[in-house]
């Protein structure tokens, strides 16, 4: 058995177990990161069951979106710049890096010319690191208020939030926490085009974390491809 095959099963175990440890009966949606990985791994991640595939980059995504064997849901979950989002307004399913007010612009206007409405994630910088991008947990409500105010082709579905890289992954737990409760603020608010769906939040090294605080969207790369090789 191939080793992307055998990743793969061993993620989806594991993400069962962390369900049954906290008792969860819902789903967690796996995407596999793909960012820098070949067409062909890609295909071979597609026939192993994957049907969500993650990139950061609008270039990669115009690149192997076409060349895919199978269809899939496709997540932009890098930084998104405004001058680049027409490239992927027709291929991407969702996009988790809405963190600023003229890129909410842009996916509108370009979701209108396309007569679509475009599912996004709020990014939130749960981390405080400066090299992370997202909102500020405290700005998060009067923006997405604003978007649901202005912006009648966006449909905000959730959150995004990336906790610092942490040697020991149980210290991820608090960053992972704040952001629920976020989650759970805005769900109680019935605000037009929001709905509060998809808390997207776990890499490899801090997924089961995440999971157990409450996510149910995670993104993992390298444990399903292995170590990028960045060129
Ligand atoms: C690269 C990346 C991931 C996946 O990281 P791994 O540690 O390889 O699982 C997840 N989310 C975002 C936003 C990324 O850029």
């Amino acid at each position: 058995m191939s080793q992307i095959k055998t990743n793969i099963e061993f993620v989806n175990e594991e993400i069962k177990k962390t369900l049954n440890k906290c008792e969860r009966n819902d789903d967690v949606t796996l995407i596999a990161v793909s960012k820098t990985v070949g067409v062909e791994q890609i295909n071979e991640a597609l026939d192993s069951g994957i049907e969500n595939l993650g990139e950061n980059k609008v270039q990669e995504v115009e690149k192997k979106h076409p060349n895919v064997s199978k269809k899939a849901v496709w997540h932009l979950i890098g930084t998104l710049q405004t001058n680049k989002v027409k490239y992927i307004i027709k291929t991407i399913d969702l996009i988790h890096s809405l963190d600023r007010m003229p890129l909410a612009k842009e996916i509108d206007k370009r979701a209108k010319e396309n007569d679509l409405v475009m599912d996004c994630l709020i990014q939130v910088n749960i981390s405080l690191e400066d090299s992370k991008h997202g909102l500020l947990a405290e700005d998060v409500m009067a923006f997405v208020k604003e978007v649901s105010l202005n912006y009648n082709n966006i449909r905000i579905v959730g959150l995004m939030g990336m906790a610092p890289f942490e040697a020991e992954p149980e210290q991820t737990r608090p960053y992972f926490k704040k952001l629920k409760s976020l989650f759970d603020e805005l769900s109680s608010l019935a605000l037009e085009n929001v709905e509060m769906k998809y808390l997207s939040m776990g890499m490899t090294n801090d997924y089961k974390i995440a999971i157990e605080e409450g996510s149910n969207m995670i993104r993992v790369g390298t444990g399903i491809f292995g170590e990028r090789n960045y060129v």
